[in-house]
């Protein structure tokens, strides 16, 4: 991660006007947001996704206390917490410090108890709430952080699945492993082909040359996304059911070959359930294709997978709405373009294009202007690179 030395120093004085003691034994780690590059709707049906991991995340500044208490503050957010160590459980006032709480808590479940209290001071850098994860990135640079001072193994696997857990468990957020994955293991310049069931994964080289990845914020708040997304996974368990018929074992949709469920969608009764799947089964696929592509540099093909992505969570699995199709289609006009697309759940969120760079401050304009007049909302664009997952910022400042 790229984070300045001087933003550092700084974020260390607020550190000791708000907590006090002594910036010598102040520790600082960092973890990323995540941007998934294809496969949307993948992760809860046991396939694959795509994602990558940013150059900004968020960052934590932390040392222990002399008492049993946890000491929340963030840049991002006015309300400072201080909550005994002891007896942690969710609670609605204490606002945004659940997420660390969960952390805490979830530690705890797993048999590691912190042995003193700590202060907190988060600095996140990723827009909240836009689906490029900045709930996973605080979880992870928590676990990481206490794992670390706690003098206690930091495998990067489970601390995605333990704070995957305590946002599922803990904040109540039926997220699946995507996100918090991505900013555990995500590595510079690498994308992370990661099946969803078995966990396994692998890191594949993205060189993207002259190219950039430029995520349009299209700064809609996500209103219906929690009752969509249940009703997106029942269709496809509702699609599973049916399909059992020919496929007996058959629990997830990411199960099955392109082939095997051409053969036999006719065994879907109902036909927005039966595009719902289709949806699934065909996204799969083009994850697969990608990293074909990609292992031969080539992104302009790369650029429309990424295009027919968008178009079937537009037209088959209907998770787009008019503000991220509107980004889109004024993305895709813009000469330099390889491929455009909305990420993350989808009803608003970002969208992620790959724009040569010699167009991204056209695009910037061009795009932002169309946007804005179709939808009356102002985005915001970051120009991305692809940076590394969580680790601990050692020597600097
Ligand atoms: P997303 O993960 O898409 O950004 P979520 O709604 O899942 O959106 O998570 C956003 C929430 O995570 C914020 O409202 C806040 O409670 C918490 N959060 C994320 N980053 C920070 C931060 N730097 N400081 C404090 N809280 C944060
Ligand atoms: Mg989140």
């Amino acid at each position: 991660m790229e984070f300045l030395m001087v933003q550092l120093t700084e974020l260390k004085q607020r550190f000791v006007e708000q907590f006090g003691g002594d910036a010598a034994v102040i520790s600082a780690f960092q973890a990323p947001g995540r941007v998934n590059l294809i496969g949307e709707h993948t992760d809860y049906n046991g396939g694959a996704v795509f994602p990558a991991a940013l150059t900004f995340g968020t960052t934590l500044l932390i040392a222990p206390r002399e008492d049993r208490k946890l000491g929340f503050a963030s840049t991002n957010f006015p309300a400072e917490k201080e909550i005994p160590l002891d007896g942690i459980a969710f609670n609605a006032e204490d606002d945004w410090a659940n997420y660390p709480k969960g952390v805490v808590w979830e530690l705890k479940q797993r048999g590691i108890e912190l042995s003193r209290g700590y202060n907190f001071m988060y600095h996140g850098e990723i827009p909240n709430g836009s689906g490029l994860s900045s709930s996973a990135s605080i979880e992870v640079v928590t676990a990481y952080a206490l794992l670390t001072l706690e003098g206690k193994p930091t495998d990067t696997v489970q601390i995605a699945l333990w704070s995957q857990h305590a946002e599922n468990e803990f904040i109540g957020v039926k997220c699946g492993i995507m996100d918090q994955f991505a900013v555990a293991n995500g590595r510079k310049d690498h994308a992370i082909h990661l099946d969803c069931d078995t966990l396994k994964y692998e890191l594949v080289p993205f060189r993207s040359g002259d190219y950039k990845l430029v995520i349009g914020n299209t700064n809609k708040r996500r209103g219906l996304v929690d009752s969509k997304y249940n009703e997106r996974r029942a269709q496809c368990e509702q699609a599973v059911s049916e399909l059992r018929a020919a496929f007996p074992e058959l629990t997830l949709l990411g199960q099955l070959t392109l082939q095997q469920f051409e053969d036999n969608a006719h065994l879907i009764a109902d036909e927005t359930v039966r595009r719902r799947a289709r949806h699934v089964v065909e996204e799969i696929d083009r994850v697969g294709r990608s990293i074909e592509v990609l292992n031969k540099d080539d992104l302009a093909a790369f650029g429309q997978l990424m295009n027919a992505s968008h178009d079937s969570l537009r037209d088959l699995y209907e998770v787009t709405g008019d503000e991220l199709d509107a980004m889109v289609a004024a993305a895709r006009e813009v000469p330099g373009v390889l491929g455009s697309r909305m990420t993350g759940a989808g009803f608003g969120g970002c969208t992620v294009s790959l724009v040569h760079q010699d167009s991204v401050e056209r695009f910037i304009a061009e795009v932002g202007d169309k946007y804005e007049s179709a939808t009356g909302l102002k985005p915001a664009f970051y120009v991305c690179d692809i940076g590394d997952g969580v680790g601990e910022l050692k020597g600097e400042a």
